[in-house]
């Protein structure tokens, strides 16, 4: 494991806890039952759930694990400067911190949201009248999760997301910078994505050359090569891909489980 998939794991279990909290605090509150409409008034006037989740440290976590962020940034630009080269700008630097606050933004978007959804469950359940022993199950069933398993692949690959940024901002001003997709090669890997594997060049091509279509060919070729699965049944991204998609730079073999990105290559390689 990475040291970033390490911080998901950590976030996801602590973002888990979180909820599970929260829902103990709602239970706790409606304990009494019996709610009248006044009760029902007062209690979605005045507790905001979004800074509730927040005293239970939603937005401290999410502070915590964009740090690494910084970290992820230092080594891909130490990588270039080792080499001689110049580096991020400050304006790039800035862009991709600004790029980094949107991001947190998003996240801070979904609790707002899991704040609302809960809140709106609540209501509905309290003027339903539901017992108090089935609500935490029906408030379960009926939010989107502030955590699980849909949050770990969009932060994997968030993070993912950012080290392509950061490649291509270090190597903005190096046309003639060369670059590699990297990653595993292995059962769990894409068909486009072992084409490209397979067959590209030992030097790389440049960035202009990869936005021009030399990934996409290898994509397609291998598309074709490795469109069945071990049970000789079509793997679904293989169609995507005949189907004239492009093999981005940034998107490569597409967001979620694609475990390849591009990494500069220098001459010695
Ligand atoms: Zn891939």
């Amino acid at each position: 494991m990475t040291p970033e998939e390490k911080a998901i794991e950590l976030l996801v279990k602590d973002l888990e806890k979180i909820e599970d909290s929260m829902l103990k605090r709602i239970v706790a509150l409606v304990k009494s039952g019996n709610f009248t409409d006044a009760d029902i008034a007062s209690l979605s006037g005045q507790v905001d759930f979004f800074q509730q989740i927040n005293q239970l440290g939603y937005a401290g976590k999410l502070e915590k694990f964009f740090e690494q962020y910084d970290e992820i940034l230092k080594k891909i630009n130490q990588e270039a400067i080792s080499r001689g080269l110049q580096g991020l700008s400050g304006a790039s630097a800035r862009t991709l911190d600004n790029y980094v606050n949107l991001k947190a933004g998003e996240l801070l978007g979904k609790a707002q949201n899991f704040g609302n959804e809960l809140q709106s469950a609540l209501m509905s359940n309290l003027i339903a009248g539901t017992p108090i022993k089935d609500l935490v199950a029906t408030l379960k069933e009926t939010i989107t999760p502030l955590s699980g398993n849909q949050l770990k692949v969009a932060l994997n690959a968030g993070v993912k997301e950012f080290r392509v940024l950061t490649t291509k901002k270090v190597y903005e001003d190096l046309p003639e910078q060369r670059f590699k997709l990297y990653g595993p090669v292995d059962e769990k890997i894409r068909p486009s994505c072992h084409g490209v594997m397979k067959y590209q060049p030992k030097e790389g091509y440049t960035k202009k050359e990869i936005d021009e279509g030399a990934w996409t060919k290898l994509a397609i070729q291998g598309a074709h090569e490795f469109s069945n699965n071990a049970k000789g049944e079509i793997i679904p991204s293989s169609y995507n891909m005949m189907d004239g998609k492009e093999y981005t730079f940034l998107f490569t073999g597409g967001f979620g489980p694609c475990r390849h990105e591009p990494l500069a290559i220098y001459k010695e390689n």
